[in-house]
C-alpha cells in the first residue's frame, strides 16, 4: 500500500503540475524586422516559392552543424541518428510542416535568431532597399538577396516553429502572426509535437497561397533545391 499512496501523491503533484497554463511570453520585434516583415506581407513579389528554398537551406545549415558539432561532441546526436528533412503538405487544411532533426534552437536562441536580424543577406537587403528609394524596389530584391527565414511569411499568415536544442532539455515554441509586431515563446506542451531534437516549422498558409501544401508541388520545388543539399528531403502527405 506504501508504493500506491506514493504514485498517488506524485500523480497529484505532476498533475497540478501539467495543468497550470504554460507561460507565454510576448516579445516586439527589432524595428529592422517589423520593417522587413511589412515589406514582405505588402510586396507584390511574385516568386513567393523563394520561401522553401530559403527553410530548406536553414534546415540544411542546423542539419551541418550539428554533423560538425558531433564529430567532437557525440552526445549531441544520441537523441536522433537520422539526419534529414521532412516536409509535410496537408492540402485540406493548406499547412506545410518542415521538420529537420539539425540542432535546433534554445529558448534564448529562438529569441536572438527569428527576432532580430542578424543574418547579412537580410541587412544587406535592407541596405539596398534603402539606397533603392523606388518604392517599387522591393520587387527584385527579395529574391536578390533573400530574406531567410522571414520569407515564410511571403506565403503563410502564421508560422510556428517548435525547436528543441541537444543543449536544453526543453522544446520550444515560437509564434507569430504575418501582420503582427511581436511573436510569443512559450513550452512545447503537446506530447504529440515532441521531438527528440531539431526544428518543425508549421506554415498555416494564406487564402491565396493555400495551393502550395500540394506534394507534387512541394516535390517539384524540392527537386530544383535539393541538389545543393546533402541531407535527405522526404515529402509526404495523408493517404487520400
Ligand atoms: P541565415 O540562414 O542567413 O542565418 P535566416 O533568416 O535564414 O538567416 O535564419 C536566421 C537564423 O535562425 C539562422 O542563422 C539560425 O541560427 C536560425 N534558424 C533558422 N532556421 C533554423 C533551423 N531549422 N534550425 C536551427 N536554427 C535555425
Ligand atoms: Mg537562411
Amino acid at each position: 500500500w506504501f508504493m500506491g499512496y506514493r504514485n498517488e501523491s506524485t500523480a497529484a503533484a505532476s498533475d497540478s503540475a501539467s495543468q497550470a497554463p504554460p507561460p507565454v511570453e510576448k516579445f516586439e520585434y527589432q524595428a529592422e524586422v517589423s520593417r522587413l516583415l511589412d515589406l514582405i506581407v505588402n510586396s507584390l513579389y511574385s516568386n513567393k516559392e523563394v520561401f522553401l528554398r530559403e527553410l530548406i537551406s536553414n534546415a540544411s545549415d542546423a542539419l551541418d552543424k550539428l554533423r560538425y558539432l558531433s564529430v567532437t561532441d557525440p552526445e549531441l546526436s544520441k537523441d536522433a541518428a537520422d539526419l534529414d528533412i521532412r516536409i509535410y503538405a496537408d492540402k485540406e487544411n493548406g499547412v506545410i510542416t518542415l521538420t529537420d532533426s539539425g540542432i535546433g534552437m534554445t529558448r534564448q536562441e529562438l529569441v536572438d535568431c527569428l527576432g532580430t536580424i542578424a543574418q547579412s543577406g537580410t541587412a544587406k537587403f535592407l541596405k539596398a532597399l534603402k539606397d533603392n528609394k523606388d518604392a517599387g524596389g522591393d520587387n527584385n530584391l527579395i529574391g536578390q538577396f533573400g530574406v531567410g527565414f522571414y520569407s515564410a511569411f511571403l506565403v503563410a499568415d502564421r508560422v510556428t516553429v517548435s525547436t528543441k536544442s541537444p543543449k536544453s532539455d526543453k522544446q520550444y515554441v515560437w509564434e507569430s502572426e504575418a501582420d503582427s509586431s511581436s511573436y510569443t515563446v512559450k513550452e512545447e506542451t503537446d506530447p504529440q509535437l515532441i521531438i527528440p531534437r531539431g526544428t518543425r516549422i508549421t506554415l498555416h498558409l494564406k487564402r491565396d497561397d493555400k495551393g502550395f501544401a500540394d506534394p507534387e508541388r512541394i516535390q517539384k520545388l524540392v527537386k530544383n533545391y535539393s541538389q545543393f543539399v546533402s541531407f535527405p528531403i522526404y515529402t509526404w502527405q495523408e493517404k487520400g
